[in-house]
């Protein structure tokens, strides 16, 4: 099975074409199912936004454009990632929330044959009131396993149609820092060690977006990603959060974010009321392309954003 076949709009009919969108149908009811039966309330997503996700500072950002449009005299962007809306909601509404959230984000063309970018793509976006890292590994690795466990167990059919060999994961993963890995590997590590892993693992102390938490004496992040087996790589990037005024504001200078699009989150904070929080996001479509063994995200979305392409529909 080649991308090329699969991307077609004409090969939507096609038998491996099926067995993917029904493995994805079966990771979303168990991911879904499982954060409701834990206690989770689902929000519904919202595409613009006088707020967003900055996605700078962040290594890995290759946006070649940001979306933002006026609208009733008011500039608004195109949703980067909820981070900001999540940690209001957590903050005055309910202590553990998810959504499904479409986000743009306009990567560079070149992006195109990574097998990893979309320039829309779905994340499962969720945030904890008063969680640490250590719980955000616990529920992602349960949510990892429990899923792979429930494709093996009910599609055991369309795993054999795509050729897909595939066993759940033993938690919990390991766990590595992230300037470890680069000054044994160098700049691509990523890339290496996804390729060379066996197991999906934790990168931990990625200096990153304001929001995260930084210990300013040691230095050090305390934020996550899960790096996929096989060549997949990242699929769940998350943190522990700032929460106290005076530093946000610090790091929003350092970083030369415009202050006036997080005004909401400055405000929550300045009164004390912005809580402690930990979550993450997982790409959906990676995830299920790692499931299913293809090799393009693209292969998961009927109408997929190719970096570079405009499709029909
Ligand atoms: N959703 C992520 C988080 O919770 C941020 C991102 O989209 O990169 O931190
Ligand atoms: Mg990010």
């Amino acid at each position: 099975m080649s991308f090329a076949q699969l991307t077609s709009p004409y090969d939507l009919a096609r038998e491996e074409r099926s067995a993917v969108f029904r493995i994805g149908t079966a990771v979303l009811t168990r991911v879904v199912n499982l954060l409701v039966e834990k206690g989770f309330q689902w929000f519904l997503p919202v595409v613009l936004a006088r707020s967003t996700d900055p996605l700078w500072p962040d290594g890995d950002t290759g946006i070649e454009k940001r979306i933002e449009l006026e609208i009733y005299g008011q500039k608004v962007r195109a949703m980067q990632s909820m981070i900001v809306h999540k940690r209001v909601l957590v903050s005055l509404c309910q202590d553990k929330l998810f959504t499904l959230s479409p986000n743009i984000r306009i990567e560079r063309r070149e992006r195109c044959n990574t097998g990893k970018h979309l320039y829309e793509f779905t994340q499962l976006d969720l945030e904890v009131a008063y969680a640490k890292s250590k719980d955000m590994f616990t529920l992602f690795e349960e949510i990892v396993v429990d899923s792979i466990s429930h494709v093996k167990r009910c599609s055991e059919q369309e795993l054999q149609i795509l050729g897909r060999k595939i066993e759940a994961p033993r938690p919990p993963f390991e766990i590595h820092r992230k300037r470890d890995l680069e000054e044994t590997h160098g700049r691509d590590w990523e890339k290496i060690v996804s390729k060379e892993s066996k197991d999906p693992i934790w990168i931990i102390d990625i200096p990153r977006e304001f929001y995260d938490m930084e210990d300013e004496t040691s230095g050090e992040w305390r934020n996550y990603d899960l790096l996929l087996p096989e060549g997949y790589g990242e699929v769940i990037s998350g943190g522990e959060r700032e929460f106290e005024h005076g530093k946000l504001i610090r790091k929003l200078d350092r970083d030369g974010v415009r202050k006036e699009e997080y005004q909401l989150l400055l405000e929550l904070a300045a009164q004390g009321r912005l809580k402690p929080s930990a979550g993450a996001g997982l790409g959906i479509e990676r995830f299920v392309a790692y499931v299913c063994g293809v090799k393009h995200v693209a292969i998961v979305q009927p109408f997929p954003r190719i970096p570079g392409l405009v499709p029909e529909l």
